[in-house]
């Protein structure tokens, strides 16, 4: 499986990707645009080719862009989801544009009701519709913050039967364990993946967010831990990486950056996690 962190492109795209060789990563996942902010930054032709070039030389892959924070693909009020299909479809078409593999995004939040789930199709429907793959989009599990969707897999599996088009599934950890999955008892990790086998399919599974949860089982809350240092553990991690159901291109750390150390921690503790060979990428 290969490796990789969420990095930051403050100042740059090259940024993310000079920091990723630096950790000797195979996977990067970036925010293209600033996170927090509805404002756009095009991005200049020169910039987007310089990118794509140095990500082909450090053999990156796959290469990741993770939706920002404000769009709402549920939104109940109909300025804002049309305002987030629109920021959906800009930033896929960025990501497009520098050669991503995926786009990753969370459900939205909404209340529990059928209606919220056919917004969030339509939404990915219209986009893909408009950008076929690549980028694939693929959707985050969640843990089930407040009105937040798709922290089980069947809401998942019921958003791409509506959608009706490609996407793929990113699994986060910590947000599974979150939402109740007891990824550190082989029983939880069995029942994630029967839920998905029977929902979306084990194959959607393109990218693991390796995370620790500083946050208990079935709390509902998202809080990222370092690797080891949260309630799932090394020993926990062993027993979901162990499952022979699990087969995703890479596992990418979301881990909390304070010093530059966390990232050479977080990374050695993956790499006694996971044992499977990295494989060659072959759309690098
Ligand atoms: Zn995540
Ligand atoms: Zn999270």
């Amino acid at each position: 499986m290969r490796l990789g962190f969420h990095l930051s492109i403050a100042g740059s795209l090259l940024r993310a990707v000079k920091q990723a060789e630096v950790l000797g990563c195979q996977a990067l996942q970036i925010f293209i645009q600033n996170p927090r902010a509805w404002k756009w930054r095009p991005l200049p032709r020169s910039e987007i080719d310089a990118f794509v070039a140095a990500r082909r030389i450090a053999g990156l892959g796959p290469l990741a862009v993770h939706l920002t924070y404000l769009p709402n693909l549920a939104s109940v009020d109909p300025v804002l989801c049309q305002k987030s299909r629109e920021r959906l479809i800009q930033e896929l078409a960025l990501a497009r544009d520098l050669e991503a593999d995926y786009l990753i995004c969370h459900p939205g939040h909404a209340p529990l009701e059928t209606e919220s789930f056919q917004r969030v199709a339509r939404t990915l429907a219209a986009a893909v519709d408009q950008i076929p793959p690549p980028p694939l989009v693929l959707i985050e599990n969640t843990a089930g913050q407040g009105q937040e969707l798709g922290w089980s897999q069947e809401q998942l599996g019921l958003i791409m039967r509506l959608a009706g088009v490609p996407l793929g599934l990113c699994l986060d950890t910590s947000h599974a364990f979150g939402a109740g999955y007891d990824l550190r008892h082989p029983a939880g990790v069995a029942r994630l993946l029967g839920e998905t086998a029977r929902g979306p399919g084990l194959d959607r599974i393109k990218i693991i967010h390796l995370n620790d949860s500083r946050a208990p089982l079935g709390s509902r809350r998202d809080r990222h831990a370092h690797l080891g240092q949260g309630a799932i553990g090394l020993k926990g991690f062993r027993q979901f990486f162990a499952h022979p159901w699990l087969r995703p291109e890479a596992a990418i750390m979301e881990t909390p950056k304070r010093h530059q150390a966390d990232e050479w921690r977080n990374l050695l503790a993956a790499r006694s996690l996971i044992t499977t060979p990295a494989l060659p990428f072959s759309r690098v």
